[in-house]
């Protein structure tokens, strides 16, 4: 399981400019697709060959009414639920009631906790530890969020414990010789059939969703393989095809009937679509798009998952608020626009036993693994067609391409002068190999590697 780490503190400590400063290189990407850096809260990042999952819990002030509340309310459940929490405090203000209010309860919590005496570039770092001692949390490490200073001692405390990640995928494959032929990877989990992780907001009918696909007459459920951390696995078969089912709503069997018995949780949400193979993100349709939506719908991006979409409730609806949603959906899910959509109802079962055909195509996409020749020709084939521009009067040399990795598949592509391939070239490259290949519900990754 990928560790969580949640960051808090009071507004205006430096939360968000850590978390952007952590999660930066992947920020990036989603950013550029959704604008939707300004309001998220959690991303994945990557230290020393772990990953991990940065969760900004939102400013805790203490007074929180109405709404905030409610926010408030699920950081502190993160914060239950994180493995190590980041606790900011600025070294300018010094020692605040709000922050030993914070500490008191982390304190409590008894929680794997670290004091992080952030803009450390404004005082002195031996006045920073001692100003903070009183929170009774151990000694406070001074960092700079905006400088990043300190970056380094803070991330070996709270994630040198961690294991490294299993390398799923060699890094450099040698080029395959043979047919051009795809050959799909029985890959570490074929055990588990497509791990697939039903995934959105409270009530979008999740749950609803989970008992339905588990109660169709033609799916055998196997007894749970075991459950890891709060989602439950849950392996099933349908026609040929096994699969795992990772439920976050917490769907319980009682008898014949599966019933929820646990609330929303972000980190347990996180967790799954880090777990899964393919996401299947439900959405209400009689909602909309809402915020919420997409800030999770930027963490599958920034993830790689593979994905399907759901419009749940699509029951009863009228023509024109069909219609409506529709458009909602071109305008503002484009950035995840190789994702199969779905309208169905969970309540009735219309339109659910479709899902698998989109969930088994997208897993396909995902995990093939193309042979180099194959890469390479396309590669070949794309630059005829459009040359990559002139830098300094010399033109970008692109000459073969490989598979790097699989769900997502990364293909690294080789030669010179790499690092000035402009963004449009890159997405022009992408969609010649999402063309050709027929990729469908799976980001793409490409990667260069220079050398003459
Ligand atoms: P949040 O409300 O906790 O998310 O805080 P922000 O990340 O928005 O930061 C609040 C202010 O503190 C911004 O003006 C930042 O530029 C500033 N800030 C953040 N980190 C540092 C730091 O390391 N040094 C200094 N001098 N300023 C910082
Ligand atoms: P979860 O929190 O995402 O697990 O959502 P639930 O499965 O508990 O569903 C929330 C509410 O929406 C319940 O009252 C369900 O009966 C209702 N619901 C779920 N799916 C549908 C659907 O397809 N159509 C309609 N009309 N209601 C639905």
């Amino acid at each position: 399981m990928v560790p969580v780490i949640a960051l808090v503190g009071r507004p205006n400590v430096g939360k968000s400019t850590m978390f952007n400063r952590l999660t930066k290189s992947r920020d990036a990407i989603v950013a550029e697709y959704s604008g939707l850096t300004r309001d998220r809260q959690y991303g994945e990042a990557k230290w020393q060959g772990r990953t991990y999952i940065l969760i900004d819990t939102g400013g805790l002030s203490g007074d929180e009414e109405g709404i905030d509340a409610k926010m408030a309310e699920q950081s502190l459940q993160a914060i239950e639920e994180a493995d190590a929490v980041l606790f900011l405090v600025d070294s300018r203000d010094g020692l605040t009631p709000t922050d030993q209010m914070i500490g008191e309860h982390l304190r409590k919590r008894n929680k794997r906790c670290f004091v992080l005496a952030n803009k450390v570039d404004t005082v002195d770092p031996e006045i920073a530890r001692a100003e903070f001692s009183p929170l009774g949390l151990g000694d406070a490490l001074p960092v700079s969020a905006a400088h990043g200073r300190g970056i380094q001692a803070m991330l070996e405390a709270a994630l040198g414990v961690f294991p490294r990640d299993e390398v799923e995928e060699p890094e450099d494959v040698e080029p395959a010789a043979g047919d051009g032929q795809p050959r799909r990877t029985p890959g570490p989990d074929e055990k588990d059939g497509i791990k697939i992780a039903i995934i959105g907001r409270p009530n979008v009918g999740k749950s609803t969703l989970v008992n339905r696909m588990l109660g169709e007459d033609r799916v055998i459920v196997y007894d749970q393989a075991g459950t890891t951390r709060d989602s439950i696995y849950i392996p099933f078969e349908r026609g040929d095809e096994k699969y795992t089912l990772i439920d976050t709503a917490g769907v319980r069997r009682r008898g014949k009937i599966f019933e929820a018995v646990e609330k929303f949780s972000v980190v347990k949400t996180l967790q799954a679509i880090q777990d899964a193979n393919v996401v299947v993100f439900v959405m209400d349709a009689r909602e909309g798009v809402v915020e919420h939506d997409l800030n999770l719908l930027g963490f599958v991006l920034e993830t790689g998952r593979a994905l399907v979409i759901a419009l749940n409730k699509w029951d009863g609806m009228q023509p024109g608020e069909r219609d409506y949603v529709k458009t909602e959906l071109e305008r503002r899910l484009f950035f995840v626009n190789f994702a199969d959509v779905h309208f169905i109802s969970a309540l009735h079962g219309t339109g659910v036993g479709h899902l698998y055909k989109s969930v088994q195509a997208a897993f396909t996409s995902a995990v093939t693994r193309w042979p180099t020749n194959r890469l390479t020709q396309i590669l070949e084939d794309a630059v005829q067609e459009h040359q990559p521009p002139l830098v300094n009067g010399r033109r970008i040399k692109l000459r073969y391409a490989h598979l790097g990795g699989a769900n997502p598949p990364l293909i690294v592509i080789h030669g010179n002068q790499v690092e000035a391939v402009p963004k449009s070239y890159s997405r022009y490259l992408e969609n010649t190999y999402r063309r050709v290949l027929k990729l469908v519900g799976t980001p793409i990754r490409i990667e260069y590697k220079g050398g003459e």
